[in-house]
């Protein structure tokens, strides 16, 4: 893509009542865009971003045989009505139409997917099975200082798994975890991102949250490095003060974010709407349940939190909008264009994912923006760089800069 064609520009200062980090540098970047507190719209950029997260998650899903839908985000009462959450859930957006019909905004789907299922499972031969989807969440939230890691409107990939036995509940549930796990360390957050023993509620011992370090959570948990696991401080008076595996009492305090949770639902909301199954001998037996949630847009915050520095984002390449920024600094030598456009077509020919910038602008101010952007190497093609075989490449996130011959590149930025 070029950059001379963008629609967006970078601003010098971030808007004045932004407060988090994350929103901060994601809006000067200008890879996000506030409409109001906690209400934010992703700009080309960005949602390259925040596509490349429900990739990786999306192909993690599938993996553990889920199955991708989409559900609506406007819920009839009634349906809440059924679970009791329409007057036990604080944070509920209700809107109601001109002939006084009222619908709950969807802070969570399983008010939609219980029913939506029931009419195809019959008999234990149904199941297992597991539906998710990408979704906007609808949640009043209080607070909302914290730019896209809390959003009042926000993404969130939510899964909801259906068994027969509490036996194949469990063992989806450890699937999940090690899915978990493994979804984080592929978007450069995994040693930072503790499996965290929180409250099960009323239905299980506990439930496990994915805490990912970073002062700018508003969770604080109590690390075992024995185990690398963690307790989340509302559940840590329960627990003893002590690791559940271990027993170790040396627990290291510390302030993190929840990037995801994974729950044993049990039969929580499918007794409610009668959710069951004949088993072999005809009988009819309550549907269990596990689901497991991560919110896109608080993935990609905390990354910017753990990973932002001074001069701006810093990209895992993984999930970076671009995997090479192409910085040509402006010549009259035509040579120079030239010589940009040939090593833009051959490494978009190659699959790289790659940022030309081809506007004429100063080359300290290209640099200052291109650290900003946070795209993880840039590549400068000038009229020094003309006479070489080489051409400079500077890693993001080390600062570490190489002289490289094409070949070099092709390798280093190979698909
Ligand atoms: P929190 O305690 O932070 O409010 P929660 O327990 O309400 O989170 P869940 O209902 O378990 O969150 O939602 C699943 C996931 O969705 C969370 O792990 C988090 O990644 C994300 N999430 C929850 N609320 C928000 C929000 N307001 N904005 C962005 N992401 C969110
Ligand atoms: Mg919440």
């Amino acid at each position: 893509m070029r950059q001379s064609k963008f629609f967006i520009k970078t601003r010098k200062e971030a808007p004045a009542d932004e407060v988090a980090k994350n929103a901060k540098l994601l809006m000067r970047a200008g890879f996000v865009d506030k409409l109001q507190a906690g209400v934010y719209t992703y700009l080309p950029l960005g949602l390259r971003v925040l596509k490349k997260i429900e990739q990786i998650i999306r192909e993690e899903m599938n993996k553990e045989e889920g199955q991708e839908i989409l559900m609506p985000s406007l819920h009839p009462k009634e349906l809440w009505q059924t679970t009791g959450r329409w007057d036990s859930m604080d944070d509920l957006y209700k809107v109601t139409d001109a002939s006084g019909r009222e619908n709950a905004l969807g802070a969570t789907h399983e008010e939609v997917v219980v029913p939506l299922v029931k009419q195809f499972i019959s008999s234990y031969r149904d199941l297992p099975f597991a539906v998710y989807q990408f979704q906007n969440k609808f949640r009043m939230e209080l607070r909302a200082k914290s730019g896209i890691l809390r959003g009042r409107e926000f993404i969130m990939k939510d899964m909801y798994s259906f068994h027969r036995t509490e036996e194949d509940m469990k063992a989806y549930y450890e699937r999940m975890k090690k899915s978990y796990a493994h979804i984080f360390e592929r978007m450069g957050i995994g040693a930072r991102t503790y499996l965290t023993y929180a409250s099960g509620g009323s239905f299980s011992k506990y439930s496990h949250e994915f805490q990912t370090l970073t002062e700018a959570g508003e969770d604080v948990i109590y690390i075992c490095d024995t185990c690398h696991i963690a307790i989340n401080k509302e559940i840590i008076d329960d627990q003893k003060h002590m690791c559940p595996i271990c027993g170790n009492e040396d627990l290291r305090t510390e302030t993190s974010v929840e990037v995801g949770n994974i729950f044993e639902l049990k039969t929580k909301y499918s007794a409610p709407f009668n959710l069951t199954y004949k088993d072999e001998s005809g009988g009819d037996v309550t549907v269990l349940m596990g689901c497991y949630g991560i919110g896109l847009g608080r993935v990609l915050g905390t990354v910017v939190e753990v990973y932002g520095d001074d001069k701006g984002l810093v990209w895992p390449r993984a999930i970076a909008p671009f995997t090479v920024h192409l910085v040509e600094i402006p010549s009259a030598d035509a040579n120079v264009r030239a010589e940009a456009e040939k090593l833009y077509n051959e490494l978009t020919a190659r699959g790289v994912e790659v940022l030309w910038d081809d506007r004429d602008l100063r080359a300290g101010e290209k640099f200052a923006e291109s650290d900003l952007l946070g795209i993880p190497f840039r590549v400068v093609v000038s009229e020094k760089t003309l006479a070489g075989e080489t051409v400079e490449v500077k890693e993001r996130i080390t600062g570490e800069v190489s002289m490289r011959t094409r070949d070099e590149l092709f390798k280093l930025f190979a698909v």
